[in-house]
């Protein structure tokens, strides 16, 4: 898959492109990355990409011209790449979007700063609009870096084990569950025994369950439509059962109230 990357700021990427997972996706041929100057294509002799906003008022606007010449000479070299402007207008990124965008060939992002860019960039060269949350940042490199970072780690062969981007957060719907590595105890805290036992289909329930509980206290709103599992169906039913119990024996006769002993 190519990334290309149009931005004012291309050395921002340098060390972006030569560490971690990037650095060994680049070096195994699963990505090519590379970050433009937009100033390349401005036409004066101060190089110039941004200027004063119609109607007045702070700030500047990126200007048509560099972006459209950087964004056409993107194309010509990647002609079947989606064009994205980086914006906090854009629809929100999240790991069905980046399982989206690795489907492409490849992406060009388009990197803003100051204002924004100039709204008729978006008739005719711009084929998407993503944003990474809603807060407001002064360029798009840093969001461009985390879509990239988030689509690499899910083609085939840039992740070490093979379903190890599959068991991720959210890609299921659910939470992942809890890691636990060496030492086998860390200031009083051990580890769930189930973990150390050697049985893989108990070690696969007990994961497939704390997915399931730590989404439900973390982030209930991913459960809300949620068509569930059999097997999650039975952890549910387990719960509202040792739930049931609980509340049984609090109505029995001299048991505390649930309710603080009205
Ligand atoms: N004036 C713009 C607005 O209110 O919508 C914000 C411009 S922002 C200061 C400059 C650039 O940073 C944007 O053009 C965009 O490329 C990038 N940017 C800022 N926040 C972003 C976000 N949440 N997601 C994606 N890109 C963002």
């Amino acid at each position: 898959m190519n990334f290309v990357v149009l931005t004012i700021f291309p050395e921002m990427f340098t060390p972006f492109w030569e560490n971690g997972m990037i650095k060994r996706a680049i070096e195994g041929k699963h990505i090519s990355a590379s970050a433009v100057d937009i100033r390349q294509f401005a036409s004066d002799r101060h190089r110039t990409t941004d200027d004063r906003p119609y109607g007045g008022g702070a700030g500047m606007v990126m200007k048509p011209e560099p972006l459209a010449e950087a964004i056409r000479a993107a194309k010509k070299s990647s002609p079947f790449s989606r064009t994205v402007l980086m914006t906090p207008q854009g629809r929100r990124f999240s790991q069905p979007l980046a399982h989206e965008l690795a489907g492409e060939e490849g992406v060009i992002f388009v990197c803003g700063r100051y204002e924004g860019v100039d709204e008729r960039i978006f008739s005719g060269y711009i084929d998407d609009e993503i944003s990474i949350g809603d807060y407001v940042l002064t360029g798009g490199e840093l969001p461009a870096m985390i879509v990239i970072d988030a689509v690499a780690r899910l083609l085939p062969g840039v992740l070490g084990g093979s379903d190890s981007a599959e068991k991720d957060s959210f890609s299921e719907g659910l939470l992942e569950h809890a890691h636990f590595t060496r030492p086998r105890e860390f200031e009083g805290h051990g580890v769930p025994e189930v973990l150390l036992s050697g049985d893989h289909r108990a070690i696969e329930r007990w994961r497939t369950e704390t997915s399931l509980i730590r989404t439900f206290l973390k982030r209930p709103d991913l459960l809300e439509n949620r068509r569930f599992t059999p097997r999650e169906i039975e952890i549910l039913r387990k719960w509202c059962a040792g739930i049931e119990r609980i509340i049984e024996a609090q109505s029995l006769p001299g048991a505390g109230s649930l309710s603080g002993g009205e």
